[in-house]
This record gives structure tokens, sequence and C-alpha cells, in this order.
């Protein structure tokens, strides 16, 4: 019997400028147990109305990692100082590795704007090895229609793969370190299961409905974090239909050490990313 997962519960919404409402599910101050990653805001559906004026977050620099941005509904619109931009819409992802530095502005999409609706979305912090921390920008649009599906057994439901592998879906991200990212929607009683070395880290993000992951109930807006070691784990819907994110890693052995949006891996090294940007070192828009 596989061990019950840790669940990690919203400690309330906050703002990201005054374009998104997100719940923090984990950040990098929760120490070596979440690695590779860093950080995961989500920010459940939210109505906004029509505007004139962009809403967002306007140009701040990141260093050290990669920023993954998971569209549900609405539409984000991105622009770094690498001269990399794009806006995307539901189902879309933005895979933007930062690593030597980047000044990028995060606002929603011009038309979404104008029209207003709902904005659902996720946005990923995923470490970098020392050796790419500073290596140069690179982003990855990422479009719905590029990710393939894999058809669970039995009629239980689909699986998406943005990133890494399941079954034979292989999905397009390219990854630094082995990463996977998987789109899991799931009908009534409609079972997933979860096949990844032991020593992976491995996160379920319920967005709809209610799962059952080793035993533990877990509800929407909940991410369950399963037990490391050996054995399948098992992910299954226990209401008429559920919706939920997979993400899972290879941990990096190295000491993590962040201060806002810089992660590295010593303090001299995080003066040295505050002095580059103060001095322009990271570009400007
Ligand atoms: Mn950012």
């Amino acid at each position: 019997m596989t061990n019950s997962p840790t669940i990690r519960r919203s400690q309330g919404a906050h703002w990201v400028g005054d374009g998104f409402p997100v719940h923090s599910l984990f950040s990098y101050g929760d120490g070596p147990s979440i690695s590779p990653f860093l950080l995961l805001d989500y920010a459940p559906p939210t109505h906004f109305a029509p505007s004139r004026t962009p809403r967002g977050v306007g140009p701040h620099p990141h260093r050290g990692f990669e920023t993954v941005t998971i569209v549900y509904a609405g539409e984000v619109a991105h622009r770094d100082s690498a001269g990399h931009g794009g806006t995307i819409g539901p189902g879309d992802v933005q895979w933007m590795t930062a690593a030597s530095g980047v000044v990028h502005e995060e606002l929603h999409g011009a038309a979404f704007t104008k029209r207003g609706g709902e904005l659902e979305m996720v946005q990923l912090w995923v470490n970098l090895p020392a050796s790419a921390k500073m290596s140069p920008p690179r982003y990855q649009d990422l479009r719905d229609a590029a990710f393939p599906r894999h058809e669970l057994a039995g009629g239980a439901g689909s699986v998406r793969v943005i990133a890494g592998e399941y079954g034979r879906a292989r999905g397009p991200a390219r990854t630094v370190t082995p990463v996977h990212l998987w789109d899991a929607d799931l009908r009534a009683g409609g079972r997933l299961p979860i096949a990844l070395p032991p020593a992976f880290t491995k996160m379920v993000l319920v967005r709809r409905g209610e799962l059952e992951i080793d035993g533990a109930r877990v509800v929407a807006g909940e991410l369950a974090q399963l037990a490391t070691g050996g054995g399948e784990h098992v992910v299954r819907a226990t209401t008429a239909s559920a919706q939920c994110l997979v993400l899972a890693g290879e941990p990096i052995a190295e000491p993590v050490v962040g201060h806002g949006p810089f992660v590295m891996n010593t303090r001299a090294e995080i003066a040295t990313a505050i002095a580059d940007y103060q001095a322009g070192r990271m570009g400007a828009l």
C-alpha cells in the first residue's frame, strides 16, 4: 500500500499585480521536498469585467529558473527583454527559461481585456541546475493543438501531455532536467495510474471535482504531494468528472537560495543578481 499524500492548501489568495488573484500552493521556502519545483500559483476561475486598461504585472526580472504559465480560461500576454513574446489562450502554455535573466511583463491579452470574462491559470516555477542557471534565456510558445492526448483504459478519461510522457504520448516542451507535466480529465470513477521513478517529486493539483489519491480525499483547489518511495500511485475521480494537473520531476540536489524573483545556489549569487538587474544587465522592455 502506498503511503498517503501530503495535502497542501492555500493560505488565502493574493494578487500578483492587478491581474492575477492567485493561491500559492507551495514556494521555495518550503524546503527541498518540492525540488525541482520552486513555486506554484493557481488562479481559480475569476470573472473580470471588460476594461480599456490592461491588467497584470508590469516589468520585473527573473534569474535562475523557468516560469511555466498554463492558461485554462482567458488570455495571458508576455513580453520580455530577450525579445520573446506572445499571447496565449485556453489550453496554451508559455515555458519561459529565464536562466541568466530577463525582465518581462505579464498582462491579460488585449482582446480578453476588452471583452472581459473568466480567467483561470497556473504559474509553475521550475528550478534549473547550477550548470544552467546562467545559460541564455529561452522561450517556448506551446499551443493546445501541439499536446498529444493519451486515452485511459476503460474510458476513464484522457491525459494531455505538456512535458515528459504518459503512455506513448510525449509532450513537446523541452525541459532541462526530467520533468513531467500532464493535464488529466477523468470521468466518474475514472482511474489515472501514475508510475514514475520512486525518487521523483510528484504532485497533483485538483482543478475540478474531487479525487481519491492513494486513499486520501483531495478537493478542488488543493494540491496533493505523493509519498516518495516505491509503488504505483492511483488517482480516482469520486465526482461525476474531475480535472487535475500532475507535475513530477527529478529532484535537483543543490542548495536553493531565493530572494523574490531570483533563485540561485548561494547568497553571493543573489547579490550579483540584484546588482546585475539594477545595472540593467538583464535588459529592459
Ligand atoms: Mn514573472
